[in-house]
């Protein structure tokens, strides 16, 4: 899936127990942070700028940051980080495996590549994870559970009083709840 439909989903799930805003924080960046290994596309973009072909993407993608171990080692991070709260420990965990089956599921390439997950990496390297179903990272399928979380996303807003600019900072959340207060948005 793509960043936008997992930042909606982790940041969804964040909010399924009550927890301050360093902890959602927290939950939400444990669903995103696996995407961290993508980040050789922008490698692979500047070198082909210069004439230069490289294949960081496809090479690192789904590998450094898509197991187990990144994910419970950020998961043990932030429990500390909040407060040793068991809480934040399994909903990191629950964000970060969330990201790992929506990939599964829906980040096929166009002409039916398969994207696998070495799930144990790198300890057993040979390992991959993958589904037969999978389907592409452009499908409407992605787009439909995309809408349907930030339809609970607002939900969310409208009787909790907190939305996912929070993610962004403290000053941009407050104008805009105040501009959905004015137009009464909140249900108070
Ligand atoms: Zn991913």
């Amino acid at each position: 899936m793509t960043p936008g439909q997992h930042f909606i989903i982790s940041w969804v799930t964040a909010n399924t127990v009550k927890l301050d805003r360093k902890s959602r924080i927290c939950i939400t960046m444990s669903g995103l942070l696996p995407d961290l290994d993508g980040a050789g596309m922008i490698i692979d973009k500047i070198n082909k700028y210069f004439g230069t072909h490289t294949g960081y993407y496809e090479q690192f993608h789904h590998v450094y940051c898509h197991n187990i171990f990144f994910g419970l080692s950020f998961a043990i991070i932030f429990c500390f980080i909040c407060g040793k709260r068991i809480s934040v420990f399994l909903l990191s965990l629950l964000t970060f495996h969330l990201h790992i089956i929506c990939d599964m599921a829906g980040s096929s390439g166009p002409n039916g590549d398969l994207w696998t997950i070495p799930y144990f990496y790198p300890l057993l390297p040979d390992i991959h994870l993958t589904w037969s179903g999978q389907w592409e990272l452009s499908s409407w399928i992605n787009s439909l559970i995309g809408a349907i979380f930030f339809v609970l996303a607002l939900i969310i807003a409208r009787y909790r009083h907190v939305t996912f600019f929070e993610l962004f900072s403290k000053r941009v959340e407050e104008v805009v709840y105040e501009t959905g207060k004015g137009r009464g948005f909140f249900k108070f």
